[in-house]
């Protein structure tokens, strides 16, 4: 009808997490969730890049396997990167334990799933010196409205100082 043929199988592109990420296996906060086997998940573990401007780092509902944005990538705060690693990890942990880390009826700031990828991210940045408003600015997350993202702080038990009066 519309005279064009469109193949549906596109193969997705998919990477050696190690060839990308090196160190992590080192990570208390990785070897929390792996144990010993940390070096074989990561060894074992895949990440698809894609391109676009918008969109940072998740973990496929699918197969488990990483997708990062090239973007992010490039410009990403090195920091940010590090703690988005160790919050998808998690996910990576979740998924082999086979929960559900998208569940529908669970908006995002209440998911188990993410409130422990969260708390994991957030112990992770107190302990390699992030100051608490710094941590607050790496939790502003632009997929979070403000009622999201003051819901989500109080699921994690950070209290916004704001001011002296
Ligand atoms: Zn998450």
């Amino acid at each position: 009808m519309l005279g064009v043929t469109i193949r549906r199988d596109a193969p997705i592109k998919l990477h050696r997490f190690v060839d990308y990420f090196q160190g992590f296996e080192k990570v208390r906060a990785v070897r929390d969730r792996f144990g010993p086997q940390t070096e074989k998940v990561l060894e074992d573990l895949k990440v698809e890049f894609f391109s676009s401007r918008f969109g940072f780092m998740g973990v496929s509902e699918e197969d488990g396997h990483l997708i990062v944005s090239t973007h992010y990538l490039r410009n990403g705060e090195e920091r940010e990167l590090y703690l988005d690693v160790i919050h998808e990890l998690v996910h990576v942990r979740q998924f082999q334990d086979g929960r559900k880390f998208f569940p529908e009826d669970i908006d995002y700031p209440d998911r188990p799933t993410e409130i422990e990828a969260y708390k994991v991210a957030v112990e992770e940045a107190r302990r390699i010196g992030m100051k608490e408003e710094e941590i607050l600015e790496y939790l502003k997350v632009p997929w979070m409205d403000d009622d999201d993202y003051t819901k989500l702080l109080g699921n994690l038990g950070i209290k916004v100082v704001t001011g002296s009066d």
